[in-house]
């Protein structure tokens, strides 16, 4: 029976559409500064695609991945393990138990707060209100001083697919992991497509990727993939760059998929497999949410564009995340989170990082933060770098993950030496890239990080290494005289002996 609408409607100073890492890092912001809040989500559980279908259910199918793998290739090491057994049922169970204690997490933090959840589809229906059903339960309007848009995104759909057959499968059905295929098309070489790559291929699907660009893993420089790519393309089927798909077509013994082949690639015309995944990246949810109804502007994509303190075009609604455009990572959505919340507070706050890393988990990691190699070229910038192979770092060699690179780019221009950009592959290089990431938010020099004491033998020392190459001072690696500097990594007591005197200056 309906209810009345009368009963439902609540009245707050700020509602949060969308309850993804950027909503709900929003919503208990600024429940943590005083503010009324309402978090609005369509889906039962708080957290959005990342905790959801995302981020965490996927890194939990890369560990479970990566036991597989560590464990077969432990046999050179002189450890010798049975074929796993894999008990599909029970690794959906482990990885949903992951899921759902985030999930049941976040509920006890709303709750905390006193943040009040509304579960159903909201709508805008004026600048100052959403109203949440409508699906015949009945239909609660929640009024608002502020409002935050969080409503993230959704995986693109190539045109002209049965996306009906269960055989065609996003990111989102790919994790149910509800069989593993024989032979797995994956459509798109991106960051997803190959992590759930990764995963499929431990599990014993026989992978193809497919990717239209000329490399794999668009973004990351050519040099940080190549490791990656040298150990996949023996892996692999099949990797086919420069090559579309042209048609699919659910035939009873597959999905026929016909390729769009240029020239020189050597993709066949037409073949089948079990199970195609289709991850050709993802777009905004802006057209689903009646932003006009409020007034706020919406791309003909569907982003809604924001100032530095994440307002929208209205200016008491402030947008974040995925909605607002790439890169469409978690970790920016929440540090968006954090900025609207605190102006809709009235604090002084911006959107102000200078680099947000990203990474591929996959095996081995690519991760990279700030300017890339590539950008650098392409725009003309002067610059120096320090580059560090990982075959001749301890820790690296020890754990048999020598197939790494730690890569830092320092501006060339003037004396400055701060670091602009860097690029890990190699086990663990998301966990790695932090450091790079504080070093550009610091300013860091090259001095400032060889000069950091790391400690040995780890990989993070391979930071260090890298800013010793690029200052030529480096005794771990053997650099010829040309590259060698006896000027080297001063400090800042040596800075300050060779210093002019204030008097003098
Ligand atoms: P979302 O997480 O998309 O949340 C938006 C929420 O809004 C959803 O819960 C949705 O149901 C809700 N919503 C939308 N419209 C409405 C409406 N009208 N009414 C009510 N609710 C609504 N990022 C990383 O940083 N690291 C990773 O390792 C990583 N791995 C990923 C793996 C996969 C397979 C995928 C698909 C994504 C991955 N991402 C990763 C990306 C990351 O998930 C997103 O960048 C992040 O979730 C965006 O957060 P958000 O808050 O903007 O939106």
């Amino acid at each position: 029976m309906t209810q009345p609408i009368e009963n439902k409607d609540i009245h707050v100073d700020l509602a949060v559409l969308g309850a993804g890492p950027g909503g709900y890092t929003a919503a208990f912001r600024a429940a943590d500064l005083g503010l009324k809040v309402a978090l609005i989500e369509r889906y039962p559980n708080l957290g959005g695609v990342c905790l959801n279908v995302g981020c965490i259910p996927s890194k939990a199918l890369l560990h479970a991945a990566a036991v597989i793998t560590e464990s077969a290739r432990a046999e050179r090491i002189g450890l010798t393990f049975a074929e796993p057994l894999i008990d599909l049922p029970r690794m959906r169970q482990w990885k949903g138990e992951i899921v759902q204690q985030l999930v049941d997490g976040l509920a006890g933090l709303a709750n905390k707060r006193k943040v009040e959840v509304i579960h159903g589809n909201g709508r805008f229906t004026s600048p100052h209100t959403i109203a949440v059903g409508g699906d015949g339960s009945g239909e609660q309007t929640v009024r608002f001083e502020q409002a935050v848009v969080a409503a993230g995104s959704s995986p693109v759909k190539l045109p002209d697919s049965p996306h009906e057959d269960a055989r065609v499968m996003d990111s989102t059905e790919a994790l149910k992991l509800t069989d593993i295929p024989k032979r797995l098309l994956i459509v798109g070489g991106g960051i997803i497509g190959l992590e759930m790559a990764t995963v499929y291929h431990a599990l014993g699907s026989r992978i193809s990727v497919v990717e239209m660009q000329e490399n794999l893993m668009a973004g990351a420089d050519p040099d940080l993939v190549r490791p990656l790519f040298q150990r996949i393309s023996r892996q692999y089927e099949n990797i086919w760059l420069n090559t579309g798909v042209a048609e699919m077509k659910a035939l009873k013994g597959g999905i026929q998929v016909a390729f769009r082949v240029t020239e020189g690639a050597d993709a066949p015309q037409k073949t089948t497999f079990d199970k195609v995944l289709i991850c050709v990246g993802r777009s905004p949810n802006g057209a689903r949410i009646n932003g006009e109804a409020a007034g706020i502007a919406i791309t003909e994509h569907g982003f809604i564009e924001v100032d530095g303190q994440q307002r929208t075009n209205v200016p008491h609604i402030f947008a974040i995340g995925d909605i607002v455009g790439a890169p469409m990572l978690a970790h920016k959505a929440s540090h968006q989170g954090k900025v609207a919340a605190e102006v809709a507070a009235g604090m002084k706050s911006g959107f102000e990082a200078r680099v947000i890393p990203s990474v591929a988990y996959t095996d081995p990691e690519v991760a990279w933060v700030g300017i890339s190699e590539t950008e650098a070229k392409q725009r003309g910038l002067s610059y120096g770098k320090g580059v560090f192979p990982w075959a001749a770092s301890g820790r690296a060699l020890s754990q048999g993950k020598t197939r790494g690179v730690t890569k830092l780019l320092f501006d060339g221009d003037g004396e400055s030496k701060r670091i602009i950009g860097a690029g890990i592959t190699g086990g663990h290089a998301g966990d790695l890239i932090a450091e790079a990431a504080l070093a550009i938010e610091m300013n860091a020099d090259a001095e400032d990080i060889g000069l950091t004491v790391h400690p040995h033998p780890t990989l993070a020392e391979t930071i260090g290494f890298a800013a010793e190459v690029f200052a030529g001072v480096i005794t771990d690696l053997y650099l010829p005289a040309s590259k060698r500097r006896s000027a080297g990594l001063t400090g800042t007591a040596a800075r300050a002996a060779t210093a002019t005197p204030p008097a003098q200056r």
